[in-house]
């Protein structure tokens, strides 16, 4: 278990807001959410900084990592009421559990609002950077490095699928990360030859319209990889 790596914070990979994208440049961090129940992991093994109740980041933990000389802080917010697991000063190793994903704070729904910065955290958010650029890359990752080459398969019932500019976070309700939309029912369903994997759940794939452009295809989408 490499510490170099940050590990995703829950068990959910739907990003449902990127890091200050065009619509909220003052959004420092990305947006992670999901109905039901999901864990709140520790990125990457740390200290715990501070474990409070805010009015905006609602029930929130921040942790310090020290990785290779460089201090990281990570930030989990709007956690569920009373499922904070740690205390300020306690060690944590990568992938604890230490709370549980809710809507507590300034938050209309419930999702994980996750932070990392590169130095410590401050108010005006200075260190912050695009959490994406340095969490974990998928499993599929591994399995490419087997020299595996990967099929992706979009199902014939699917109507649309949204693929996304390659330099751009892959967020659903960012438009202008959008490169286009896939129509897979209109051919039968779609295949394509995994290229890449960036993020978790999200690959590579070059299509006839919009060229090289990243898609969506975590377990639930109906996306199949083999
Ligand atoms: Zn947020």
């Amino acid at each position: 278990m490499s510490s170099e790596i940050f590990a995703w914070p829950t068990d959910t990979r739907r990003i449902t807001s990127g890091y200050r994208t065009i619509e909220r440049p003052t959004h420092h961090g990305i947006d992670i959410a999901d109905p039901g129940k999901h864990p709140i992991f520790a990125s990457a093994s740390g200290r715990i900084s501070r474990s409070y109740k805010s009015d905006s980041y609602g029930e929130c933990i921040f942790m310090e990592h020290q990785i290779n000389g460089q201090i990281f802080e990570t930030v989990y917010a709007h956690m569920q009421t009373g499922s904070r697991a740690v205390s300020v000063g306690e060690k944590v190793s990568q992938h604890t559990q230490i709370g549980v994903m809710g809507n507590t704070g300034d938050s209309n729904g419930q999702h994980l609002h996750f932070e990392l910065h590169k130095g410590k955290w401050n108010a005006s958010k200075t260190n912050a950077v695009d959490p994406l650029k340095y969490l974990e890359k998928s499993m599929a990752v591994l399995s490419k490095s087997n020299n595996k080459t990967q099929t992706l398969y979009l199902p014939k019932d699917a109507k649309t699928w949204t693929v996304y500019k390659l330099d751009r976070p892959p967020v659903k309700n960012n438009k202008a990360n959008w490169a286009g939309v896939l129509k897979p029912s209109k051919f039968g369903g779609l295949q394509y030859e995994v290229l890449d994997t960036p993020y978790r759940d999200i690959v590579t794939i070059q299509t006839r319209d919009f060229g090289k452009v990243n898609i969506y295809v975590a377990s639930g989408t109906g996306a199949v990889m083999r």
